[in-house]
């Protein structure tokens, strides 16, 4: 499988970052960043705070970030493990 195709929906992601962290007070329901640096998901590939960004580019709400849709996919999959 091409990870860069995978399509995540943004309301699964959303929903599993908001079990995950048990926190949704940003925007329109995703968590906080001090909730998101602080999730433990072992065996990510990279910093978390390069997640946080390419969830920041998803969201939508800071028009100038990067697209990072194999980030998104790989945070996606953990939260589902
Ligand atoms: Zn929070």
């Amino acid at each position: 499988m091409n990870e860069t195709e995978e399509f995540i929906a943004i309301d699964d992601l959303q929903e599993r970052l908001a079990d995950f962290n048990g926190c949704t007070i940003q925007h329109t329901g995703w968590p906080c960043n001090s909730c998101f640096h602080a999730m433990e998901l072992p065996g990510l590939k990279h910093d978390i705070h390069d997640y946080w960004e390419a969830v920041l580019a998803v969201r939508g709400d800071y028009g100038d970030l990067e697209q990072n849709p194999v980030l998104i996919a790989e945070l996606y999959h953990k939260l589902g493990a």
